[in-house]
């Protein structure tokens, strides 16, 4: 079993489960004798919506976030592409944001930074039935728990505008929860196509916009103008091409006279070859 699924059997099994009117003591402020140390040696995952709050942040475009800021791990046992922020190479391991007065893009941080030292476990992770539960990452390195503060779950949900990153969540559970995931595996330009379109959303666009794209789907214009420029709605009409390309839901209406499965998976990757020559990541 790897390190990190025993991990995650560990806090199914024994760690205490809190419900979200549960109380905890905590406070982090940058009085405590352990501040930044968090920011470091650690595995932040971003999801599709941090990647947009960051890249944003930065002014920068999606492939430049990804290929400065991020890494994408890969073995055997992982089943669609998950993009992580990349800490230092050198032996201090500090995340690129963090700065002497704390976290320099912190009105951006990710959800996994929002949610620390609050822990959100699904038993469905490691294939057991039952229900998602919070529970506390009580470090041996963070002094939060001996601060005078008490939050509910609900609270820190609040306090760390948690809930506008959990309602995007919400939005990508069906794609990246799909019973899909259970028995089949994506091939490597499908999960190619999967990353670009949950992830590398400014690539997404070129292709949409770059390519016949919109020609063989009927969508509405008022979504058309809105996925030119908002970055929230290309991502929301991603799930949905997501959840038609490569789960075959009706989540997307084709153009009368292209039904063919297998010919428009074709003149996809065709397309998206033609339309992206450089796998897209050059910014212009
Ligand atoms: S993004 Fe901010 S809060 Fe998160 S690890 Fe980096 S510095 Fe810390
Ligand atoms: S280790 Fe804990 S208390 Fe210290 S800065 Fe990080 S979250 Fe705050």
């Amino acid at each position: 079993m790897s390190d990190d699924k025993d991990l995650k059997q560990r806090i199914l099994e024994e760690a205490p489960r809190f419900g979200l009117d549960d109380k905890f003591q905590f406070a982090c402020h940058p009085g405590v004798p352990c501040f930044n140390d968090c920011c470091r040696d650690i595995n932040i995952v971003l999801t599709p919506y941090c990647v947009i709050r960051l890249k944003n942040r930065l002014q920068i475009r999606s492939g430049a976030f990804l290929d400065e800021y991020a890494i994408v791990p890969f073995n055997k046992d992982m089943k669609q592409p998950v993009p992580i922020l990349k800490m230092g190479d050198d032996e201090n391991k500090a995340c690129p944001f963090v700065g002497p007065e704390g976290c320099t893009v912190y009105e951006d941080r990710p959800w996994a930074c929002r949610m620390y030292p609050v822990g959100l476990a699904s038993p469905r992770d490691i294939g057991q039935q039952g229900e998602p539960f919070y529970f506390l990452l009580e470090e041996g390195h963070c002094k939060g728990f001996a601060e005078q503060g008490e939050f509910t779950i609900r609270e820190w949900i609040e306090d760390q505008g948690i809930a506008e990153y959990n309602e995007m969540g919400e939005l990508f559970k069906p794609v990246s929860l799909h019973p899909f995931f259970d028995s089949g595996d994506l091939s490597p330009a499908k999960m190619d196509m999967f990353f670009m379109v949950a992830y590398d959303q400014d690539r997404f666009r070129r292709f949409i916009f770059g390519s016949t794209f919109l020609e063989k789907f009927v969508v509405p214009q008022e979504r058309i103008d809105a996925i030119r420029t908002d970055d929230v709605a290309l991502m929301k009409f991603g799930f949905d091409w997501i959840r038609f390309a490569l789960f075959q839901e009706p989540t997307m209406q084709l153009q009368g006279m292209y039904t063919d499965v297998q010919k428009r998976e074709r003149d996809f990757f065709q397309q998206l070859k033609e339309a992206d020559p450089n796998n897209g990541n050059q910014d212009e």
